[in-house]
């Protein structure tokens, strides 16, 4: 076996290894493979090979790419993993089956408003600034019991909570705070772990893992 076959083989035999040396279920994982800037030709043969959770960062980019991949494999699973402008969330209402960037209180607003509109109720992950980071998104650990209450008062279905750790810093620190701040709120999902780090972060409690280059290859 080679190429993106053996690439995802690789990935899915990590996570089942530190699903058991956290004594967790593998199917309380999802792998979401996030293919952004990667063609469909690249994209064809890890669907081939089983994926059928997959990632992206921008709407456009995503809109440009996916109707024909999904027309062709319908049981394919879209969430969109970057952060999302308010004009944008009709597009993404459409589009998604999950959204893990919702940080604030002007898009609960419009993804209310959206999914209101397109008769579809789609999950979303509270994304959260854990390191505190000036130019990241993601809402601040203080303002996160509101920004929920708030999604759960418009009726957006909360599929969990979201961060991206600093980077050039051990990332399991970070991890395991966003998952006492889960508990703390009573929230079910984690969505955690990157390339470098996924292990850690299953380790720690993340259920849905967003990897890109360990399957793709580094992004030009
Ligand atoms: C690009 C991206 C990933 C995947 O990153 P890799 O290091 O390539 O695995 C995960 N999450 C988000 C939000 C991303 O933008």
């Amino acid at each position: 076996m080679t190429g993106p076959a053996a690439l995802l083989a690789d990935v899915n035999a990590r996570i089942a290894t530190a699903c058991r040396i956290a004594r967790r279920a593998p199917e309380e994982v999802t792998l979401v493979a996030v293919s952004k800037t990667h063609p469909a030709a690249a994209i064809a043969p890890l669907i081939e090979a089983g994926q059928r959770v997959f990632g992206e960062n921008r709407v456009q980019e995503a809109q440009a790419k996916w109707p024909e991949l999904r027309a062709q494999y319908p049981e394919i699973a879209l969430h969109l993993v970057g952060q999302l402008q308010s004009n944008k969330a009709e597009d993404a209402v459409a589009l998604f089956d999950a959204i893990h960037s919702l940080d604030r209180s002007s898009l609960v607003v419009a993804l209310a408003r959206a999914m209101d509109k397109a008769g579809r109720r789609v999950p979303c992950f509270v994304q959260v600034n854990i390191g505190a980071e000036e130019q990241k998104g993601g809402c601040a650990i203080a303002e996160l019991p509101a920004l929920l209450a708030e999604a759960r008062g418009a009726d957006i279905p909360l599929a969990g909570l979201m961060c991206v750790p600093p980077a050039g810093v051990e990332a399991a620190p970070y991890f395991a705070l966003l998952g006492k701040l889960a508990d703390d709120n009573g929230i079910p999902g984690l969505s955690m772990g990157m390339s470098d780090d996924f292990e850690t972060a299953v380790m720690l409690g993340a259920t849905h893992v967003r990897v890109g280059s360990a399957l793709f290859g580094a992004r030009g």
